[in-house]
């Protein structure tokens, strides 16, 4: 029916956000930039929001850089952050580790200068970064050695991912008291042209499936990312909006968290999916492009 289906931003709309609406989340890639630079108009709008006294914050579910990899990324694009606004799977994975008192060493299937960076910065050990020693030689399963040490198995964007490591992930798994978290589940990452660029959801998929368990999701769509902004700011969140190009992440968080939603299509959704019948979620608005915004405020 029309009343659940998107509404294109106008100025009525936006006009109704910026009145109330204190806070907006960021998804990063498909809406401040991609992987080509900055997408036209973002950093006006942002800069336009921040002069009328809004909080911003960004929200991204790549748990292939650490927070100082954001707050540079931000400062070379212009983008005026501080730490405490960018919120990342790798930071959420480690403050969540930090809020439940774990103790033990994480098996990571993750990069150390993010995922690890940010363990480190917890003050948790982690051990299984970088390539796979064993190169995939067979007979060396058979010796494949375990940590006792190891308590949790976090998987999130590996470059280096093997099957040694699925199969010592999984392994650990076999413990039922050994946690296991995920960063996020994306299929892919946006890409222009033709390839298909695999994101962190399928390294979560082959460890899930070898183990015959769903890990627990720290990123968008679950709540995590949300509920540290507000312990942190003490956010209403229907005065809170989320701005993604996903809807089976950003859409989908914003509907689980109680936010308001502006679905742009400068990323990986499309008008298509949007407005087909089994859409993952449907949001409040949409837009082409995040600047579409700055037209009427
Ligand atoms: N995961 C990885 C590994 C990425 O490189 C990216 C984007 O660059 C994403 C996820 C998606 O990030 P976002 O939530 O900012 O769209
Ligand atoms: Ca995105």
């Amino acid at each position: 029916s029309s009343s659940n289906m998107a509404q294109l931003i106008n100025e009525a709309k936006a006009k109704d956000l910026i009145e109330n609406v204190d806070t907006f989340l960021f998804d990063c890639d498909g809406v401040l930039w991609d992987g080509h630079g900055m997408i036209e108009g973002s950093l006006e709008t942002l800069l336009k929001l921040k002069e009328l006294g809004k909080k911003v914050f960004y929200v991204t579910n790549n748990s292939s850089k650490s927070r100082q990899h954001y707050l540079d990324r931000c400062k070379q694009l212009g983008f005026p952050a501080e730490k405490e606004e960018i919120v990342c799977t790798a930071y959420i994975a480690a403050a969540y580790l930090k809020k439940i008192q774990f103790e033990g060493t994480v098996y990571l299937i993750g990069k150390p200068d993010s995922l690890g960076e940010e363990l480190s910065q917890v003050g948790i050990k982690y051990v299984g970064t970088g390539p796979d020693p064993l190169q995939g030689k067979l007979k060396d399963w058979l010796v494949m050695e375990l940590d006792p040490e190891v308590k949790c198995v976090l998987v999130g964007f590996d470059p280096h991912i093997s099957y040694m490591k699925i199969m010592k992930a999984a392994t650990y798994l076999k413990n039922p008291n050994c946690l296991y978290l995920a960063t996020n589940e994306d299929a892919n990452l946006p890409a222009k042209g033709d390839v298909i660029v695999p994101g962190t959801g399928c390294m979560v998929v082959t460890v899930t499936h070898a183990a015959k368990r769903s890990p627990e999701i720290m990123g968008k769509p679950e709540a995590h990312m949300f509920e540290v902004l507000q312990q942190a700011h003490g956010l209403d969140p229907s005065r809170c909006l989320m701005v993604g190009d996903s809807l089976t992440t950003d859409m989908k968080f914003a509907k689980n968290c109680g936010m308001r939603s502006l679905l742009v299509l400068s990323g990986i959704a499309t008008l298509e999916e949007l407005n087909s019948k089994d859409a993952p979620s449907t949001p409040e608005l949409y837009a082409p492009r995040l600047d579409e915004l700055l037209k009427y405020i």
